[in-house]
């Protein structure tokens, strides 16, 4: 009797602590696995310097990394890992309002410091570019943070900021591990997103830059997915810069060779000429200077030409485009990347072009004919769209070669590249607009801090790099990154914890 009294006191008992427990713990707070001052979310160039301050500052500190080890580093190891040095006044113009001179002072001090403790800590820059280029760079940093003991959780995605629905105020991530269980851990300071763009995400760049969905290649890092901003946007963040300013076109990419690698493999020119392309669209028409340098542009661009013009909608009226080249041409040289230095495809050793064209030709990534009869079929077939204008494109090949005898191009192409379109026979493949990142996204303090839709911090949340910069026109990226997570990683770490 007395022993079934004393079980069911022990019972009661632990009702009670339970009900207690549960009295102060709210309904949306998990229980966490994990606990540090500060956590950072994505192991970046900015995430990188984010949690180096933070754990400078004496606060415990987790990175949780989406990719594996190999992978890690998003944008940063596929870069082409060049440093230009900017001066205060670009960077206070770039960032258009959004710095004061005295933050773009700051920010431009921030970045020579760090880039100065890189150099002085493994990293070597020669001529402005990294030695190793991106992959390099990103090393170099990586050895930095293992040397100083942070810890590094790879393969553990965060998938939600762990908020309080009232106030905002942000005290945890929730986060996947490889096995598909979840992680919870816990901030005591606070969250730093720094997650890089979200170029890789073709629902949100459809929704923010094109009016319909537009088939184009990624150079860089397929965990540009925007992780970071919808996280954010959830908790109530605010959007800023995101226009078709701020992402990043870099060139074009064989269709069927990106589709079949998974990321971007680029079209090129060889290097040494003679230089026959044109790009048409399905009319068979020229729409551009072919050489026109789009690399880092941020503009509309040719091949983004759009009329929704009622009632006859053309939409992308360049779109798919077309590369059309000849024997010259093809006897020249590779005409896509062989030992490159820049792009996912190149930095991970992925794929390799061949010296003589002639691997990828088999694969069918561009298809040779000897008419022009016969190439257009053969590309309908090869890309599954309806053929080209045949008869428009003949006019069209005479008319380029007309202006290459004539050294006066109608789309204002040098006449150094300007090389026409021999006899047969011909090569032709779909090729697509390709991005390297996108800059735009959350809007930050001068702390780094996120701000609401009311220009108000979201409470003990902060973020870094191209999750959003504040500068905006072809600048921050790699320095930038590196600056701002410093700025985020110091000003959480001071905050006091909850
Ligand atoms: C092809 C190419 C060439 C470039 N060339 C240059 C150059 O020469 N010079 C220059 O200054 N800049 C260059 N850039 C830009 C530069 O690489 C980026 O601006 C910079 O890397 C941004 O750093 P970041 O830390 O913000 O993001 P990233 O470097 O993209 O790192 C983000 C990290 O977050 C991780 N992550 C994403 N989602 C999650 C999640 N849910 N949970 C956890 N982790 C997550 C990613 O895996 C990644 O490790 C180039 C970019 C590309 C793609």
């Amino acid at each position: 009797m007395k022993r079934i009294a004393g079980i069911a006191l022990s019972v009661a008992l632990l009702l009670v602590a339970v009900l207690a427990v549960a009295e102060g713990t709210p309904s949306w707070m998990p229980e966490w696995d994990r606990d540090a001052d500060v956590v950072v979310v994505g192991f970046g160039p900015a995430g990188a310097m984010a949690a180096k301050a933070a754990k400078e500052n004496g606060a415990s500190t987790i990175i949780v990394e989406k990719a594996s080890k190999e992978f890690a580093g998003g944008s940063a190891p596929s870069s082409m890992g060049f440093i230009k040095p900017y001066t205060v006044d670009e960077i206070f113009a770039s960032a258009e309002g959004r710095l004061t001179q005295d933050e773009a002072q700051k920010l431009f001090d921030k970045e020579n410091e760090l880039l100065n403790w890189l150099t002085d800590n493994g990293l070597k820059i020669t001529n402005s570019t990294s030695e190793g280029y991106g992959m390099g760079f990103y090393k170099a940093v990586v050895a930095n943070i293992e040397a100083m003991g942070i810890e590094v959780l790879y393969e553990t995605p965060a998938v939600k900021l762990i908020s309080d629905p009232q106030t905002k105020e942000v005290f945890g991530v929730q986060c996947t591990q490889a096995d598909g269980s979840d992680l919870f851990v816990r901030a005591n300071k606070g969250v730093i997103l720094c997650t890089g763009g979200y170029a890789a995400n073709k629902d949100l760049m459809t929704r923010f830059h094109f009016a319909d969905m537009i088939d184009y290649a990624l150079a860089g890092a397929p965990t540009q997915t925007g992780d970071g901003l919808l996280m954010a946007l959830e908790a109530g963040a605010a959007l800023d810069g995101v226009s078709n300013q701020q992402i990043e076109w870099y060139g074009y990419s064989y269709k069927k060779a990106s589709d079949e690698m998974g990321t971007a493999i680029l079209h090129m020119a060889p290097s040494l000429g003679p230089d026959s392309r044109i790009f048409v669209n399905t009319k068979g028409e020229r729409f551009m200077d072919e050489e026109m340098y789009i690399v880092h542009s941020k503009c509309q661009m040719p091949f983004l030409a759009y009329d929704g013009t009622f009632p006859i909608y053309n939409g992308y009226f360049n779109l798919p485009m077309y590369v059309i080249f000849d024997e010259a041409m093809f006897e020249a040289g590779p005409i896509g990347p062989r030992d490159y230095w820049c792009g996912y495809a190149s930095m991970y050793n992925l794929y390799n072009w061949s010296e003589d064209n002639q691997a990828e030709l088999e694969k069918g990534w561009f298809v040779k004919a000897d008419t022009i009869e016969e190439l257009v079929e053969k590309l309908a077939a090869q890309s599954g769209n309806e053929p080209i204008d045949v008869e428009n494109l003949k006019k069209t090949i005479e008319t380029y070669n007309a202006g290459c005898a004539e050294t006066n191009d109608a789309f204002g192409r040098s006449e150094f590249y300007l090389d026409p379109i021999g006899e047969g026979p011909y090569y032709a493949a779909q090729i697509l607009p390709t991005m390297v990142y996108t800059i735009g996204g959350l809007q930050g303090g001068p702390n780094g801090e996120t701000l609401d839709w009311q220009g108000n911090p979201i409470p003990r949340l902060y973020h870094a790099g191209d999750v959003g910069q504040p500068t905006k026109i072809l600048i921050a990226a790699l320095q930038g990154a590196l600056a701002l997570g410093d700025t985020a990683g110091t000003a959480c770490s001071q905050l006091e914890s909850h």
